[in-house]
């Protein structure tokens, strides 16, 4: 799994040289050069980090950060605010308003690097392992087996596809497009009604005693897993 990088940075020469570093690393990566744009394309697929300029024309990084995490479904992407400022104030305000992390210009590479992997690694613990355990689920992609505190379900491949996908992103929102491209991929022409008949199967199949649904239905925005489930 490639890790995908939304940069957002107006200055070329910055997010050129980000750019090249980042494909070098071996990460997937996208610019935008103002906020409207960055949050444009966010929301069309749900970077694994973000690398957010804090002085954008238009919109600045502090709204930005600020509006995507008031969104269910980018609220939980790991950010690293960038910026020429450097008073411990403006540090205060970039975690305050819910960046991860937050570097000064000029910073060096290696470091911002490092800073990208730790961030990685401690958001991304779930999307990289093989046994995935979110509240009484339980999820093994190798040996393609489900549990429910214990107990095994039964899942059809779709359903399991559907399921490894939620809990990789537990809480995180995902649209009726994003599941189709995430579980039956990008060429493959299916409608989205398709998406709700394999929720309501997986739904069926994950039923909690207490008939509790640990799939979450958010109106006009599409489905998640809630942690409890
Ligand atoms: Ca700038």
């Amino acid at each position: 799994m490639t890790p995908y990088v939304l940069i957002v940075e107006d200055e070329t020469s910055i997010s050129t040289l980000l750019d090249y570093n980042l494909k070098h690393e071996g990460f997937e990566t996208a610019l935008a050069e103002d906020g409207d744009t960055a949050l444009l394309m966010a929301a069309e697929r749900v970077p694994d980090l973000i690398l957010l300029d804090w002085m954008l024309p238009k919109l600045s990084g502090v709204e930005v950060c600020r509006r995507l995490r008031r969104k269910e479904a980018t609220a939980n992407i790991p950010i690293i605010m960038l910026s020429a400022r450097g008073e411990e104030d403006d540090r205060v305000t970039g975690l305050d308003i819910g960046a991860d992390d937050y570097l000064t210009k000029p910073f060096s590479m290696p470091e911002l690097l490092a800073r990208i992997r730790a961030l990685l690694r401690r958001t991304q613990t779930n999307a990289l392992s093989e046994s995935l355990t979110v509240g009484a689920l339980q999820i093994n992609t190798k040996a393609h087996r489900v549990s429910r505190a214990g107990k095994d379900i039964h899942l059809g491949p779709t359903e399991f596809r559907l399921l490894e996908h939620f809990m990789r992103r537990p809480t995180q929102v995902f649209s009726r497009e994003q599941l189709l491209d995430a579980v039956w991929g990008h060429d493959i022409y299916v409608e989205a009604r398709t998406v709700d008949v394999h929720i309501g199967r997986l739904r069926k199949a994950l039923k909690m005693p207490d008939r509790t649904d640990p799939i979450r239905t958010v109106r006009s925005a599409g489905y998640a897993l809630q942690p409890k489930g």
